[in-house]
């Protein structure tokens, strides 16, 4: 069966010569006559893995030597709950910006730990923008981003100095784009949209904010465990970082994340004058905020809905469907998304619109 085109919004497509690589080594690791899935993670071959891959990443995102780069467990929904848990305490007040579905899911795991002031929402309008004014009270003990909103399709652009330290939740746009480091005091991801398969979380964190952190936290919870145990206090997701470094290493062949980003850009503009162009499909969120990553558009009526879903899925393109909370549709155009299947989505949009405006002459006739 030939390869789909794969607009699955996470766990997310990956490079071909990436899957191919993990899955010789998952029958024999470089020739060592052991599968990656079997070697110990204190072996020196595993311990390299992970030295390199967080030499990539500090490499491809410019991350500062003061700052640490941790792997950890239990994905950024994990991080919802372990950021307060370190940094919140009870009395203490932090700041959250309402960008969406994910922004939410953090607010509710923040308000276990103290209070939580909520300085912008973009509920009003189904999350189809980003809130840019804000009052941000300076005793906050931080203010939290989602930089791309997964599910409703917006993403951030602008991230202005605050005075209050910056956490960021980067799960869906991570190495997709620039960044500087230097306006984040820590920022997490889920691997599996970017970085490689699902499993292990990324954690970038500047060392003087985690000096900071809250004392009684429990081990697995408590980010200078992972810094000074090379994020190996226990058994880390061994095949998830294996993987991930692949990834990272065929992102520095494609000219690293500026490289990307120039492609991610192309991508995102061919779809989006798609669905401004046809007349069918239109988008959801304020064109001055629309994801390069995740684009949500919706059709005229649910006949059109209905038919592009099953005639996108003939021509092999899967993973479209929006969130419920969306409707329509959604395309994530992650790194490893070729311009090549975003051309097939493209034209699928055009002739259906043909094959439809033919019918409904036909019909009414
Ligand atoms: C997918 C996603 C999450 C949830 O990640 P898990 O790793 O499944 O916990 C959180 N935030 C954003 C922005 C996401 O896209």
């Amino acid at each position: 069966m030939p390869k789909k085109h794969n607009f699955g919004a996470g766990p997310c497509i990956l490079p071909s010569s990436v899957m191919e690589q993990a899955a010789q080594s998952v029958i024999n690791w470089g020739g060592m006559g052991l599968s990656i899935l079997e070697v110990s993670h204190r072996s020196p071959e595993f311990e390299d893995v992970v030295l390199k891959t967080q030499l990539l990443v500090r490499e491809l995102l410019s991350v500062p030597d003061h700052y640490s780069v941790l792997f950890l467990q239990g994905g950024a929904s994990t991080q919802f709950a372990m950021v307060p848990m370190n940094f919140l305490s009870a009395g203490k007040k932090a700041s959250y910006l309402d960008t969406g579905y994910f922004a939410q899911k953090a607010i509710k795991e923040a308000r276990l730990f103290g209070e939580v002031e909520v300085v912008a929402s973009s509920k009003d309008k189904n999350y189809a923008y980003i809130p840019d004014q804000f009052n941000l009270d300076k005793a906050s003990a931080y203010i939290h981003y989602t930089s791309n909103n997964t599910i409703e399709g917006t993403e951030v652009f602008d991230f202005s100095a605050t005075g209050v330290p910056v956490i960021c939740d980067m799960s869906s746009d991570i190495f997709s784009r620039k960044i500087d480091v230097n306006d984040f005091d820590l920022i997490y991801a889920g691997a599996q949209k970017n970085m490689g398969p699902a499993g292990m979380t990324l954690v970038i964190a500047k060392n003087e904010f985690l000096n900071r952190a809250k004392k009684e936290i429990p081990s697995m919870m408590d980010y200078r465990i992972f810094r000074d145990n090379m994020s190996m206090y226990n058994t880390p997701p061994v095949f998830s970082i294996y993987v991930a470094m692949l990834n990272l290493l065929w992102l520095k062949d494609q000219g690293g994340v500026s490289g990307i980003e120039q492609r991610n850009i192309e991508k995102a503009k061919l779809l989006y004058a798609e669905i401004d162009r046809n007349p069918l499909f239109y988008g959801t969120a304020d064109v001055a905020h629309r994801s390069r990553m995740n684009v949500t558009y919706l059709a005229v009526n649910k006949d059109v809905e209905a038919g592009f879903l099953k005639f996108a899925a003939d021509q092999g393109i899967v993973g479209i469907r929006g969130y419920r909370t969306v409707g329509g549709f959604r395309a994530s155009l992650y790194n490893a998304l070729p311009l090549s299947s975003v051309e097939v989505l493209v034209n699928a949009m055009a002739t259906f619109e043909k094959i439809y405006s033919d019918k409904t002459v036909l019909e009414l006739e």
